[in-house]
């Protein structure tokens, strides 16, 4: 059996515990070896970033520097065009082959927003979903054609994940982290601890750089 590879993308400004966890938790349940972190250069659907490009970057080295699981991979950072996760993908699916099975892993509230994602039925072509719990986001898809796109897709079998390239959605019974980097920026601003919602290290570089203030 070819092992699972997964991506994790996102803003990471700055990266949490609400990213780590989860995913190191997930990696244990379904057997991942590997989790490639993607940070993205000037995401479709939100404003810009506060930190740099190369700050994000940084802080993500600090965050995954005691952590095997964790690779970076800074492809995205280096185009000056908008980074589309159907499009890196496709890219990766070329790369790896088309029998290999990929994964890319999101939070529940990603799960909800993903078919206003660019090209989305083609991110499933190329890889399986794997989606973290996160309190706070409902369970359920917006609408009925959503929800049964969905169940169309769902499995609850880690096997199938490793026995088929892509077109999986698995939901993990990973534990909730109310943490997210709006309220960690937030909470910085107004001069409040964040102590338990990131790495030390991470923390130590935000105050270094100011930033966040
Ligand atoms: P922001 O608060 O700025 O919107 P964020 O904390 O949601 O940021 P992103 O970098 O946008 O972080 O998220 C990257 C990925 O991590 C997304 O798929 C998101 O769903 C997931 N994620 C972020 N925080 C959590 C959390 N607390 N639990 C589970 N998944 C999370």
């Amino acid at each position: 059996m070819t092992a699972l590879k997964a991506l994790y993308g996102g803003t990471f400004d700055p990266v949490h515990y609400g990213h780590l966890k989860p995913v190191e938790i997930l990696a244990n349940l379904i057997g991942l070896s590997k989790v490639i972190i993607m940070p993205n250069n000037v995401p479709p659907h939100r404003p810009q970033p506060e930190a740099t490009s190369a700050q994000r970057t940084e802080m993500l080295k600090l965050a995954i520097a005691d952590k095997p699981l964790f690779e970076l991979d800074e492809r995205e950072l280096r185009r000056d065009t908008r980074s589309y996760t159907s499009e890196t993908l496709r890219e990766w699916r070329q790369e790896q082959g088309p029998t290999q099975p990929l994964a890319f892993i999101i939070g529940q509230d990603s799960l909800i927003t993903f078919p206003s994602w660019h090209d989305y039925e083609s991110i499933l072509g190329n890889a399986h979903l794997l989606v973290c719990r996160r309190p706070g986001y409902p369970m359920a898809m917006k609408d009925e054609a959503h929800q049964q796109w969905l169940d169309r897709h769902l499995t609850n079998s880690a096997d199938d994940l490793h026995r088929t390239p892509a077109g999986k959605i698995y939901i993990a019974e990973t534990p909730w982290f109310n943490i997210s980097a709006t309220l960690i920026r937030e909470r910085l601003q107004q001069g409040e601890s964040c102590d338990e919602m990131l790495p030390q290290a991470v923390l130590r570089y935000i105050q270094e750089k100011g930033l966040y203030q």
